[in-house]
């Protein structure tokens, strides 16, 4: 059985991003955790302009260099993945940490996890050391 979206959310409360925050030395501000708080828990694998549009609900005189900023610091923090696509000019953000694999909606665009457990990939590369694979599928869910 695959992922389910929203099913692995990593929805930290505020006072456990504080900590992790702390834990990798730096000062939780209330705008890294808002932004922490966004990404972990309603946003899902957004864009740096996603995470702008929205601080600028929140935050009106948030700068995109402070957006970028948090969302580096939360990813060295080890709370958010950074990954790049080929599809997309952006880098996402994601609050999936573990290894998994992506599904893009052939429709929407709309990017969901998929579990690595649900493939058998193997690669047969000499004098290749794999550090890490990402396979991301166009397609559609079919509902069930
Ligand atoms: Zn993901």
């Amino acid at each position: 059985m695959g992922y389910t979206l929203g099913l692995k959310r990593s929805c930290l409360t505020s006072e456990e991003i504080e900590r992790r925050l702390a834990d990798a030395g730096v000062h939780a501000t209330a705008q890294r955790i808002a932004i922490a708080r966004y990404v972990l828990c309603e946003a899902d694998h957004p864009t740096a302009d996603q995470v702008k549009s929205w601080a600028d609900k929140n935050f009106p005189k948030m700068s995109m260099a402070t957006v970028y900023n948090t969302l580096k610091i939360l990813v060295a923090a080890g709370l958010l993945k950074k990954i790049a696509f080929p599809h997309l000019n952006e880098a996402v953000y994601d609050d999936n940490i573990t290894a998994h694999y992506h599904l893009i909606d052939e429709k929407t665009g709309r990017m969901s996890d998929l579990d690595p457990a649900d493939f058998k990939v193997t690669a047969n590369l000499k004098g290749v050391r794999i550090k890490e694979i990402e396979i991301f599928i166009k397609g559609r869910r079919e509902l069930s």
